[in-house]
């Protein structure tokens, strides 16, 4: 009994006591009072930070370590949370095989761009809260018994936009594949352009694009992985050339936004039409695949297209 009162008191939870409290010290006492039994109820209900995190399709508190252990996927409705380029590099390769390319290349600033803030700042501003020095990284590895070209974009940095820095990354990421004869996997995320950039940014849409023609031309399998969300000149580009375009569950994917596309065409849009459900069932993407089950896809789809490579090399 003592303990259920103990218990009770320490979760702030005891709703009865200034009924109790004897009112000897008259109005002032019980006034006083209040306040601590709102205290206390904030106090429960305030949860400390970086230890939970909600859920926002099922809204199921979710416990941190929980939901790290288990790929940033929540466990009970499968909501694909955003996970760092970093971490999604881990739960893919082989442990210790990441050679990173590239490592130290940085944005320089051609249009002396200025925003909210200049541009200079706003990459330094992300790099110092990311780790991360543009918003792609990329490398050779191994993922099961296969050699592979992996670049992986992150969407904390400036959106996972397309800049020269991610254009070119990729770019020698593709290249050095094609002279090593390599497969690639490029796990896409982004906003689009790096509008700080203006022209250049675009550029990188023709540029990663050819470098995948000549890849595609040494007939080399490129899978590329759409990831929430997925949008704009990366859609437009590299992320729809994959020989095998796979999905997360839930992503959104689409080019202009829908309000654009609606006023540009006068149509009627179907609901949920720029998800992956809906473009798998239209035929733009070829599976979606939960995150925790990607890694043993990737070395299936590489056995088998590695497999009808060598068949048509003998033939
Ligand atoms: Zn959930």
């Amino acid at each position: 009994m003592a303990t259920t009162t103990f218990t009770k008191k320490s979760l702030g939870l005891e709703s009865t006591e200034p009924a109790v409290t004897p009112p000897t010290k008259g109005a002032q006492t019980n006034f006083a009072k209040k306040p601590k039994l709102g205290a206390g109820k904030s106090k429960k209900r305030d949860i400390p930070e970086g230890l939970w995190t909600k859920c926002p399709k099922c809204e199921t508190m979710v416990f941190d370590k929980e939901l790290d252990e288990n790929l940033k996927v929540c466990p009970k409705c499968e909501f694909h949370f955003p996970i760092s380029a970093r971490e999604r590099i881990h739960s893919l390769v082989e442990t210790c095989t990441f050679e990173e390319m590239d490592a130290e290349m940085t944005s320089v600033d051609p249009l002396k761009f200025v925003d909210k803030t200049p541009y200079p700042k706003r990459v330094l501003d992300h790099q110092a809260a990311t780790g991360l020095k543009d918003a792609v990284l990329t490398g050779l590895c191994k993922i099961g018994g296969h050699r592979v070209a992996l670049g992986v974009m992150d969407f904390s940095f400036i959106a996972a936009s397309l800049g020269s820095v991610v254009g070119e990354k990729l770019t020698r990421l593709i290249e050095r594949a094609t002279e090593k004869e390599l497969p690639v996997i490029i796990i896409s995320t982004s906003g689009g352009a790096r509008m700080q950039e203006g022209m250049l940014s675009l550029m990188q849409m023709a540029k990663t694009s050819a470098a995948l023609a000549y890849h595609a031309q040494s007939r080399l399998p490129y899978l590329s992985v759409l990831t929430h969300p997925t949008t704009a000149g990366v859609m437009a580009s590299y992320a729809s050339l994959g020989d095998l375009i796979l999905a997360e569950p839930g992503a959104m994917i689409g080019f202009a936004g829908p309000r654009v596309i609606k006023d540009t065409t006068q149509a009627e849009l179907p609901p949920d039409f720029q998800t992956a459900e809906f473009l798998l069932d239209h035929g733009l993407i070829d599976a979606i695949v939960p995150r925790k089950e990607m890694k043993q896809h990737f070395i299936e789809y590489l056995d088998f297209l590695n497999g009808q490579q060598k068949a048509a090399a003998a033939s």
